[in-house]
């Protein structure tokens, strides 16, 4: 098997609703991601021969996760992450977030983008996202 890695990294903030200790405030991370792109067979024609997939079509939608996090307020959507919005949005300039069916912890992220990146017809086998140097959660699907 072969397996492709590539990596980014974002400036994200997000607010965890309900949780109990420092993180409880708004506060932000410079995420490390890494994904990783499987493949046990080599294309066999066209631009693409002898690989498993474009590293130009990885770095793109790798991109595209970047402009959709990065510099932005990511919140969960709730009461209060609506409430929360909507008094920044009424009190900000140049604000920018999103809005998220999910509590934005580094579990949930990592299963978003990883959902993301399949959902554009890549092979992904791994996403591993850093919340710190020291932090990450890796998410796979179940074989
Ligand atoms: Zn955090």
């Amino acid at each position: 098997m072969f397996i492709l890695k590539s990596e980014i990294g974002f400036d994200m903030s997000h607010y965890l609703s309900g949780y109990d200790g420092k993180c409880g405030n708004i506060h932000g991370h410079r995420y490390r991601l890494i994904v990783k792109v499987k493949g046990t067979e080599l294309k066999s024609t066209g631009s693409n021969r002898a690989m498993v997939e474009d590293f130009g079509f990885i770095k793109l939608i790798l991109k595209d996760i970047h402009d959709l996090f990065d510099h932005k307020l990511v919140v969960e959507d709730d009461q209060i992450g609506r409430d929360l919005i909507k008094r920044l949005e009424g009190t900000l300039q140049n604000f920018e977030h999103v809005v998220v069916s999910y509590r934005p912890t580094a579990e949930e992220m990592s299963r978003d983008i990883f959902n993301r990146i399949k959902a554009k017809g890549i092979n992904i086998y791994e996403v591993e996202l850093f919340e710190t140097p020291t932090n990450s959660c890796i998410y796979r699907e179940e074989e």
